[in-house]
């Protein structure tokens, strides 16, 4: 097993925890760092994988996770030897994610998100239950960027890239072209069960699957893929996710194309026993809904 693969089973990071956390409050969450490769890390801890770029160009951030870390994920940043972070790219408007903008972004970060991302922030909503108020003026992207933006930065050319969104309508994935890493965001979990397309926030499931093909297809075999949440992982991750997830969509779309009602299509339990939902945070249940969701947006 690869050094990171060791580390990252030591490793709590999953949403359903976060989720657990955020109702129970805050308890001493466990915050830690896995070097991925020379310059790149990755830090675990209370919401979102945060994928770090450092060198003698300055820190760039892949997600922020959420305040109450705040702290702990700089003296994680520092222990790296890297500088504050310069650069905050955020993968989605997610709380989990892109709470802790405000932190960064008084602390000296440039916000860079998908177009998408900053309106809603200025507006704020809930997800999952949890509501977020709308962002303090240093939380907002100031950077955004429609199909592709570019770092040159620590020796590596550093593409974000919008493949046309799935969890939400601002998607981000960050690929260090050099390294051979990708930031996947939450269109991958590892893991960790059902994807969640977050339909209220422009999600669709299927975006989301075609945008795991385009990432799929910017990797190899070498590849390091950071998730959302969850373990590192590898392209074989990736695939047997999309592929699980195209099975399942597939089944719920027959049953709507065949004239069954939601209630009925539910009934049916179509998707059950297809992926470990102990530990998940989108049940089989949630999940058809979402999908069903998706294919009433998209007219199928
Ligand atoms: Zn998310």
């Amino acid at each position: 097993m690869r050094a990171w693969a060791r580390a990252g089973l030591l490793t709590t990071a999953c949403l359903a925890g976060t989720v657990a956390w955020a109702q129970a409050g805050p308890s001493a969450p466990q915050v830690s760092t896995v070097e991925v490769a020379p310059g790149i890390a990755v830090i675990f801890g209370l919401g979102g994988n945060i994928g770090v770029s450092y060198g003698e160009d300055g820190t760039l951030l892949v997600d922020d996770q959420v305040p109450q870390v705040f702290a702990q994920v700089q003296q994680n940043i520092a222990d790296l030897g890297a500088g504050p972070a310069r650069f905050v790219v955020d993968t989605h408007w997610h709380w989990d994610h892109a709470l802790a903008n405000a932190d960064f972004g008084k602390d000296g970060a440039t916000i860079v998100a998908h177009e998408n991302v900053r309106p809603r922030l200025v507006v704020g909503g809930t997800v999952m239950g949890i509501d977020t108020a709308p962002a303090a003026a240093e939380a907002l992207p100031v950077i955004g960027f429609s199909d592709r933006l570019t770092f040159h930065l620590n020796g590596d050319v550093l593409d974000v890239i919008y493949t046309g969104g799935g969890h939400t309508d601002g998607d981000a994935i960050v690929r260090w072209r050099n390294a051979n890493v990708i930031h996947m965001g939450d269109m991958f979990m590892h893991d960790l069960g059902w994807p969640f397309p977050d339909v209220e926030s422009g999600g669709n499931i299927d975006n989301l699957l075609a945008s795991l093909e385009q990432a799929i297809a910017m990797m190899d075999a070498e590849t390091i893929v950071i998730p959302g949440h969850g373990q590192l992982a590898g392209r074989a991750d990736v695939i047997a996710f999309h592929d699980v997830v195209k099975a399942a969509t597939d089944r719920i779309r027959a049953l709507k194309a065949s004239g069954a009602s939601l209630q009925e299509a539910i009934a049916a339990k179509p998707v059950t026993g297809m992926v470990d939902t102990s530990g998940a945070f989108v049940s089989d249940e949630m999940f058809l809904e979402l999908v069903w969701a998706s294919l009433e947006a998209s007219g199928s």
